[in-house]
């Protein structure tokens, strides 16, 4: 960043007109910033990280500006790509309007909000960042009401509607002694004021719209609590028109899936809630008599006191297990079954109380015969291979190799 100290600071065009975003400036020295090839203006229309709000984007002299910082005297830095114009030469620069647009919006939607919430919920702002995809306020309160929240918001929102003026301007010493400032300033001297007609009256040095209807609305998204405090999450503006489209598409689209209107959507979910609970708890039922019909005829197809090894057609894991449990209540006998669904062979090895063969080390068995890996406890395991597998005599094989 090493700048000649002779470098004069950067005349702020926003400033006086946060909708400017074309303007020409001078090159008054090249510089770096965390590295990169920057160039220093002796006036800019970007607005430079600070204080919560995201630099600027656009072009300088038709290079494309990645990056906009201030060293603590107020010189800017843009970070452009490309070869950078000569020291001297006059550019045109470009600040990019829908980015602006969507940051005064975002910062004018902070103040309201921050000065509704200290009104209403008595909780004045400690800090806000105005992220490029979240928005944040963080409050001197270790809770805050729903009701009060949405108060905020309703309060702010009016004043939306009402459409008053934002005014931005660097008020005397005098002046600035009788201006009923929601927080202290963080500088000492040039304090820019920013006065919402009649709401708000805020030190900021960031680009805001001119009138509170630019902001549209604003809209509480969430709230955590962080640190002892609680962190309200906001949207304002362009962006939480573009956030509210497309969730409002999402919920048209979820209504035609439930054939349904789409603020029906949430009941009709319920529904569908409690008809795949009622099926679970019918097909459970079901399952329970078909393995008390099934455990029977496996066990007198097997040898009496041998393994009771069976492939069970259309046999998920669950009902294997079902078919499992009623068999190994027999303290001796240990069933090894395979079951067939769309998507390969289900297994589960289970063993009585006083059978010691290692049901996992068995499966791990069969699956490295079938040529894959498993495996599972001693008293119990379960585990899938490729459906065209010959379980059964997979399963043989492995018992023989255990001995
Ligand atoms: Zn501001």
């Amino acid at each position: 960043m090493s700048l000649a100290s002779d470098v004069p600071t950067t005349e702020r065009l926003y400033f006086g007109d946060s909708f400017l975003c074309t303007f020409e400036g001078t090159v008054i020295a090249h510089a770096e910033w965390g590295g990169k090839a920057a160039v220093v203006l002796d006036r800019s229309a970007f607005y430079a990280e600070a204080r919560g709000q995201m630099a600027d984007r656009g072009t300088l002299g038709g290079l494309t500006v990645v990056d906009v910082q201030t060293d603590d005297v107020g010189r800017m830095f843009h970070v452009v790509e490309g070869e950078r114009p000569a020291v001297g030469t006059s550019v045109q620069g470009t600040v990019d309007r829908d980015r602006r647009r969507v940051h005064m919006a975002l910062h004018t939607g902070q103040h309201m909000l921050s000065r509704a919430l200290h009104d209403l919920a008595n909780a004045a702002t400690v800090s806000s960042r105005l992220g490029e995809s979240t928005c944040t306020i963080d409050v001197d309160q270790a809770s805050v009401e729903e009701q009060k929240l949405a108060a905020a918001e309703d309060l702010v929102n009016a004043v939306i509607d009402n459409d008053v003026a934002v005014r931005a301007f660097f008020p005397t010493a005098d002046e600035l002694k009788g201006l009923p400032l929601r927080r202290a300033p963080t500088v000492t001297e040039n304090i820019r004021v920013v006065d919402i007609a009649g709401f708000d009256v805020s030190p900021c040095g960031g680009t805001h719209c001119t009138r509170t209807a630019q902001v549209g609305f604003v809209q509480v998204t969430g709230v955590e609590r962080y640190k002892g405090k609680i962190r309200v999450f906001f949207t304002t503006g362009p962006r939480a028109r573009r956030e509210a489209l497309v969730q409002t598409a999402t919920l048209r689209r979820l209504g035609r899936e439930f054939s349904c209107e789409p603020l029906l959507v949430p009941g009709a979910i319920v529904k569908l809630r409690d008809e795949i609970t009622a099926g679970r708890e019918a097909l459970g039922k079901v399952r329970g008599r078909l393995a008390e019909a099934l455990a029977p005829q496996l066990k007198a197809g097997a040898a009496p006191d041998a393994p009771i090894v069976a492939l069970v057609n259309d046999a998920p894991n669950e009902l294997l297990r079902s078919i499992a449990v009623r068999l190994t209540a027999d303290a001796n006998a240990l069933a090894v079954l395979g079951g067939t669904t769309p998507e390969g062979v289900c297994i589960v090895v289970s063993r009585g109380a006083q059978n010691t063969v290692d049901c996992g080390k068995l499966l791990g068995k069969i699956a490295a015969l079938a040529g894959g890996r498993g495996g599972g406890r001693k008293e119990h395991a379960e585990g899938k291979l490729p459906a065209n597998i010959a379980f059964e005599a997979l399963a043989i094989e492995a018992l023989r190799s255990l001995g």
